[in-house]
């Protein structure tokens, strides 16, 4: 199109786009932080021409880093040739996508594959699959203290955070919290009346919090004795982010009956899946019981094609865990981190103050994105193909980055 977007957008300053942000969008997400124009690899440039290292990636989203030349391409051609037919329909880059989850996720035969558009969206055909396993008196679902599953009201009834739930309430009902990680909890609570427990390998909103080896192990066993489904959500963890491509995968003996994907899934394009392991619980949900217009079209499809092919031939896992290993290392001898938390390029890590906000504008004003899950914590999720030369300028940067944070949160307050 000539001109590009602009033409449709005009051209303005951030501050001027930022106000009438303001007097259009709904206030759900507070005044974003920059207006960004546009991106290549680890870089975004905002409207008044700055250029920020991105070390949250979309929220562990832009897997593949921005404006992916193949991941580009593959979109462009497919919406070229073929955009969106409804699931009326079935297309070549969608079975060809379900097939490929399937042998990454190493399921057994008669497993499945369900598309949505969003990790909320696979929440709620997993909260779906949960109420179809109901022999009678089985309708519990479990979940854990500090989960995020998404914003829909069946994501919502899982998720644990008081501040998101209690303004929608009531919310669909049946869902348990159990405290987390707490195996004696756990074991409390299996009997024959749990129809699923959910839970994230490791807990992203809630500040990289993992899930131990042992509890995920119990989980499984647990799980099996008691005939309950074990969900795992890796929305975030999934897609190669932790250096595997999935986190479970690096707990030996947990594979589990579902699982939820979404975030890197489309290197930015949107696209969600519920994984169905198995026949039994693939044939839970039967024809006509769910659906969705968007789900698994051709180009998100196509989106996810691309990316796991670039990632896999790439050699990203190797360097995921290399670098992660390598950020983790250098971020725990930084005056002022107290614990650094992890797999691969998922990352949290405290500060010995709650000036995390802070941090995070700090870090703007040096070029750098990150983001703070509460008032003492920063998350980094960065893109997937970040370089140790990048990893180590944002290093050199944190000790002075949280030097002026720290004072201006004190000015703050004082
Ligand atoms: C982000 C996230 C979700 C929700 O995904 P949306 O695409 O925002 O709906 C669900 N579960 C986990 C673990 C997440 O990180």
């Amino acid at each position: 199109m000539p001109g590009g977007v602009d033409a449709l957008t005009g051209v303005a300053s951030g501050a001027d786009w930022l106000a009438r942000y303001d007097g259009a969008l709904m206030g759900v997400f507070g005044t974003p932080q920059r207006v960004l124009v546009r991106g290549s690899g680890c870089t975004v440039e905002d409207a008044d021409g700055n250029q920020y290292l991105d070390l949250l990636g979309g929220i562990a989203v832009n897997a593949l880093g921005h404006a992916h030349p193949f991941v580009t391409s593959v979109i462009a051609s497919q919406l070229a040739t073929l955009g969106h037919i409804s699931n009326f329909f079935t297309s070549p880059t969608q079975v060809a996508l379900a097939e490929k989850l399937l042998e990454l996720s190493g399921a057994p035969a008669g497993s499945r594959v369900f598309f949505s558009n969003s990790g909320a969206e696979a929440l709620e055909a997993a909260v779906k699959l949960a109420r179809r396993n109901s022999t009678p008196g089985r309708s519990r679902i479990l979940a854990l203290d500090g989960a995020f599953h998404g914003r829909t009201m069946g994501a919502l009834a899982l998720t644990s955070k008081k501040a998101y739930r209690e303004p929608f309430e009531p919310l669909p009902g049946g869902v348990e919290h159990l405290p987390f990680g707490d195996l004696d909890a756990l074991h409390a609570a299996m009997d024959g009346s749990v129809a699923a427990l959910v839970v994230e390998p490791i807990q992203g909103e809630a500040g990289v919090r993992p899930l131990s080896p042992e509890y995920l192990r119990a989980a499984r066993d647990l799980t099996r004795e008691h005939g309950a489904l074990l969900i795992l959500d890796e929305v975030q963890t999934g897609v190669a982010r932790t250096g595997r491509w999935f986190a479970h995968q690096w707990v030996d003996g947990v594979v589990p009956d579902a699982m939820t994907l979404a975030k890197g899934l489309g290197g930015g394009f949107p696209v969600g899946a519920l994984i169905t392991f198995g026949e039994d619980t693939s044939t839970l949900i039967t024809a006509g019981q769910h659906g969705t217009t968007f789900g698994g079209n051709p180009v998100a499809a196509a989106a996810g094609l691309a990316t796991l092919h670039t990632l896999e031939s790439s050699g990203a896992l190797q360097h995921v865990a290399g670098l992660g290993a390598y950020l983790r290392e250098h971020l725990t001898a930084v005056q002022g981190v107290t614990a650094v938390r992890g797999s691969g390029l998922l990352i949290g890590f405290d500060l010995d103050g709650a000036y995390a906000p802070a941090a995070v504008q700090a870090a703007l004003s040096a070029g750098f994105i990150i983001n703070a899950t509460g008032p003492g914590t920063i998350r980094l999720a960065p893109p997937l193909i970040l370089t140790q030369e990048q990893a180590a300028t944002f290093l050199d940067a944190l000790p002075a980055i949280l030097t002026t944070a720290r004072t201006s949160a004190t000015e703050a307050t004082a």
